[in-house]
């Protein structure tokens, strides 16, 4: 093995860095914090053979329990930041989506509004598409600058394959920068959105719990008759269903929640219990909208 790039963990716990808490630790650990450092970390990890896996805030991440035999990456330092270049903004794909949202809002800069209540990082939010109240990122979204072990190139959004909840974006790609083209509005009214929006998802979602947030997508199946995963979860009886330390939420069947000592292993169980279960009901496959890091196994009776 050759002398790995300056700064790399050994055997780091990754359960803190998701919103869930479960899972064990990754093999190798780096918070880059610019660009060179974050090519060098991935080219080291191509010429060892190790796959890469990026952590944004962790907010849409099922890690294995029995950790991540590779290089796992947080972005840190430049790639954590922001800045503004008049109606511009540009992210590092590290900078929370919440707070890109609020400091947009101070500077007098409309379209990021959606991003008040996805507490992803701008990198997380390209990878995933994520998307609320119709506001489409694809819409505002000007360039990414996406790295890998070759280098670093700007990507635009026609390049990246958006569909919901997806983008092209392969294992080994990191979106290191992303840059927002926005309309000069004035602050007072932009806040007022934030603050109903922030509003609306407060009377809808639980808060103050750990959880990814939407576990299965919401299905295109007609079967579904335009019914959302979690209406279809909950019409299956789902809501408040519990499997060691994880249960389907009280009030949003769609979100599990680690409501005591759950490991990655409790909420597999759970979310092949709730897919059996709506697949019984209405016919309908739930796909995970859920990222999962390291190798898992699926319980019997995943496969319908
Ligand atoms: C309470 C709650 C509410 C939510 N509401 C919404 C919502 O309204 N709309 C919505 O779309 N989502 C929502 N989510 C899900 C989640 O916040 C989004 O999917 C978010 O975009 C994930 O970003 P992240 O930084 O947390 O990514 P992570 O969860 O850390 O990672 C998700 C995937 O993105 C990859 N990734 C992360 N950063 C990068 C990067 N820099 N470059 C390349 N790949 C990267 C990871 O490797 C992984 O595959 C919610 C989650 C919670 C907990």
């Amino acid at each position: 093995m050759s002398a790995p790039p300056e700064g790399l963990k050994r055997d780091f716990p990754l359960a803190r860095l998701t919103t869930v808490r479960t899972g064990g630790a990754a093999d190798w650990f780096a918070r880059p914090d610019n660009e060179e450092h974050l090519i060098a970390a991935l080219r080291w990890a191509d010429e060892e053979g190790l796959p890469v896996g990026v952590i944004g805030s962790g907010s849409n991440l099922l890690v294995a329990d029995d950790g991540f035999h590779g290089l796992a990456l947080k972005l840190d330092g430049d790639l954590a930041g922001i800045e503004r270049e008049g109606d511009r903004v540009i992210c590092g794909g590290g900078y929370r989506f919440p707070s890109a949202a609020a400091k947009s809002a101070n500077w007098g800069l409309s379209g990021l509004e959606f991003g008040v209540n996805i507490p992803g990082t701008a990198g997380g939010a390209v990878r995933m598409n994520a998307n609320a109240y119709g506001g489409q990122l694809a819409r505002v979204l000007e360039w990414v600058e996406v790295c890998t072990a070759a280098g670093s190139e700007r990507r635009t959004p026609d390049q990246l394959g958006f569909t919901y909840r997806h983008s092209n974006l392969r294992e080994g790609e990191v979106v290191a920068r992303a840059s927002f083209g926005l309309e000069p509005a004035d602050p007072g009214e932009i806040k007022a959105t934030l603050a109903s929006m922030r509003d609306r998802r407060r009377e809808a979602q639980p808060s103050g719990i750990k959880t990814f947030g939407s576990t299965f997508k919401n299905p295109e199946d007609e079967r579904a008759e335009g019914r959302s995963a979690g209406q279809l979860l909950e019409a299956a009886g789902c809501r408040g269903l519990r499997h060691g330390g994880a249960r389907f939420s009280e009030k949003h069947a769609n979100f599990v929640e680690n409501y005591r000592g759950a490991t990655t292993a409790d909420v597999l169980e759970l979310m092949a219990e709730g897919r059996r279960r709506v697949h019984e009901r209405f016919g309908v496959e739930l796909e995970p909208e859920v990222q999962i890091l390291g190798k898992v196994s699926w319980p019997d009776g995943w496969e319908l």
